[in-house]
Order: C-alpha cells, then structure tokens, then sequence
C-alpha cells in the first residue's frame, strides 16, 4: 500500500514515520507522475493560501482534483480547508469534495496553539480552523470547544488537529486511513475484476481463451 503526501509545503514529512509504523509506503508527491502510484493521499498541514498557489505553479491542479474525487484522501488542518466546500476569514478557492463549511485561523496566531488528548492521544492545535458547518452525511467524531476537529465522509477524513507531531507512532489516525486505503483498494481491485469477467461473459466468442480453456 502507498500513501502519498502532497509535499509542497508544511509539516509533510513528519507522516513519513507514521505511514511506515502502520505498515505502508510514504510517498511524497510532487507532480502529476504520483498521482497513480498512490493508494491514498494526505494533505498536510501548512499555509493553505501558500499550498494553493504552489498547486498552482507545479501544474497538478488538474490531476489532483481528479484524484480527489476518487481515492482516500485526508486533510490536517490546511488539508482541511483545501477539501471544504466553503472557506471563510478571508474566503478562498477550496476543492469542495468534504461537506464542511471551515473557518480559517479560527482559534487566534500560532502562539495561542494548544494541545488535547483525544483517546489517551497528544494532538495539537496549531494556528487551526474551525469547522463551522457540516452536510447531513457527515460524521463529526471529534470535537474542541463543541466544534467538530474530526469528520468523515465517505472516503474523506479531516482533522483541524495534526496527531504526526506525537512520536507515539503509528497514531490512530495513520492507522484508520491506512486500513480506509487498503479497503478501497480492495473494492477497487474486486470492481474491475468484476467488470473484466463481465467483460467476457458477454463477448464469449472475443474472450481471453485462458478461461475457456481452463472451464470447458
Ligand atoms: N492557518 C493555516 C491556514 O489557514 C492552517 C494551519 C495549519 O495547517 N496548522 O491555512
């Protein structure tokens, strides 16, 4: 299993440990190339303005909203935001795949970050936003102050917290999204074989002779 890290910008490197203890590969992605390599991908924390325009720049703006439609994708804190369907303070292009409404900056400057224990676990705060709304089919499974800090929808996870700065690894959440990669990928594998036998059930007289052999 390969989970990538979109490595622009902000504390990307920090999952590389936490990916490994969990038991898959960590791969930084840094252009389009990557895009299919990978099972899964985390958007770190950072500067979400910052990792737009970096976006941007590098040209993967295309490939990566692609990819978001499509695989486990999990967003820490600017992660977070760039997954929103709705930024605010100030308003900002975001790629509105996660049901949530998020406000940016939302608990004050990086010197007023902080610190929680969520199952025993040290996560932190760092300069995060606030989830200030979320869609029906959202489930908030964590909150800080009666915000939600953790939701999931579908394949899509966000946190306004970063757990990658706690050496206790891996921490449950590397543990989750890789267990919620490897059963996509599973799904994924058993659909397309599903749709290449049906592929040749109906078209039995074109079909690879491997399996006519093999049945008749
Ligand atoms: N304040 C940053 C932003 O708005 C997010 C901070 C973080 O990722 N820790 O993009």
């Amino acid at each position: 299993m390969r989970i990538g890290v979109l490595a622009l910008q902000g504390a990307f490197h920090l999952h590389k440990s936490h990916i490994e203890a969990a038991g898959a590969e960590y791969v930084e992605v840094v252009n389009t190339s990557y895009f299919e390599k990978i099972d899964g991908l985390i958007l770190p924390g950072g500067e979400s303005a910052t990792i737009l325009k970096l976006i941007e720049i590098v040209g993967i703006e295309e490939s990566l909203s692609d990819f978001l439609k499509t695989k486990p994708v999990w967003g820490i804190c600017a992660g977070a935001i760039l997954m929103a369907k709705k930024v605010q303070n100030p308003e900002q292009k975001c790629y509105g795949i996660l049901d949530i409404e998020i406000e940016r900056n939302s608990y004050g400057r990086q010197l007023e970050s902080t610190e929680q224990m969520l199952d025993n676990y040290l996560v932190s705060y760092i300069r995060a936003p606030k989830i200030i709304s979320t869609g029906n089919n959202v489930k908030v499974l964590a909150q800080r102050n009666g915000f939600p800090s953790w939701v999931e929808e579908r394949n899509l996870m966000a946190t306004t917290f970063h757990p990658e700065i706690n050496h206790n690894m891996p921490s449950p959440w590397h543990k989750k999204f890789v267990k919620m990669c490897g059963q996509r990928k599973a799904l994924l594998t058993a659909l397309e074989q599903h749709v290449l036998i049906g592929a040749y059930d109906s078209t039995k007289t074109t079909g690879p002779t491997v399996r006519s052999s093999g049945c008749d």
